[in-house]
């Protein structure tokens, strides 16, 4: 049986106070499980607080993510956010070339690339979004090694949208994922996934778990999707 892995993105949401009201409903509401490992990527103004808190309540163990950083390593970036800064908060995952960079920042497969060894170099571990084979066969071509990686399928068309991708065009996605990444890769879904969508993946060996977005942003949601899928 899968453990899954289930991400909180929560993008450019929550303030200081919302995100404190979001971790002790999550803390207070959510029943933990063996099958399920939570990790949440607040915006960097949160990181702090979700890293102090999560380091309080070690009982329940959540992974600490960025949503992004740096290709620059250190000095005259102004507004920029270094590897090396991300790890003193505990960061163990990065979120990296996720599709609203590419659109909106027009982050290239290049970009991504610099981020990954950035990333790489402190030991932080990249959850590489793809849309598209191509932009999986960049990183691969970069000779990272492949083991220190893990990915998250984000179909366009089913990111933010309500229209989840059909889980077996997914799976076979996944597939031809494993063909390039390796067979113990871990590969996330993601798009428009809610506790009324998620089931329909369960049964898919390929889907290591989901990148959240819109469902993740209340606790409330986010615990309703972690729940259904026990
Ligand atoms: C995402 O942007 O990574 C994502 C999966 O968003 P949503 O769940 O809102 O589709």
């Amino acid at each position: 049986m899968n453990k899954y892995w289930v991400v909180a993105n929560w993008k450019l949401n929550n303030t200081y106070s919302t995100a404190e009201e979001w971790l002790r409903f999550f803390y207070d509401t959510y029943t933990p499980s063996d099958r399920i490992s939570v990790g949440i990527a607040p915006s960097f103004t949160e990181l702090g607080l979700v890293s102090h808190t999560v380091k309080r309540n070690a009982d329940l163990p959540v992974q600490i993510m960025a949503q992004d950083v740096s290709r620059f390593n250190v000095g005259k970036y102004t507004g920029e956010v270094g590897a090396f800064q991300l790890l003193e908060h505990g960061v163990s995952h990065c979120i990296v070339g996720h599709s609203e960079r590419r659109q909106y920042f027009n982050e290239s497969n290049d970009v991504i690339n610099e981020k990954i060894e950035r990333l790489l170099n402190y030991d932080i571990t990249p959850l590489i979004a793809v849309s598209e084979i191509e932009q999986v066969q960049s990183v691969c071509e970069k000779g990272f090694d492949l083991s220190r990686l893990t990915w998250a399928y984000e179909p366009i068309s089913a990111i933010g949208t309500g229209n989840p991708a059909d889980p077996h065009v997914v799976a076979s996605f996944l597939k031809s994922m494993n063909h390039l990444v390796g067979e113990d890769a871990y590969i996330l879904y993601g798009g428009s996934v809610t506790a009324e969508t998620v089931k329909p993946y369960l049964a898919f060996e390929q889907v290591d778990g989901f990148l959240v977005g819109g469902a993740s942003v209340k606790a409330n949601e986010f615990i309703d999707l972690l729940h259904s899928i026990l």
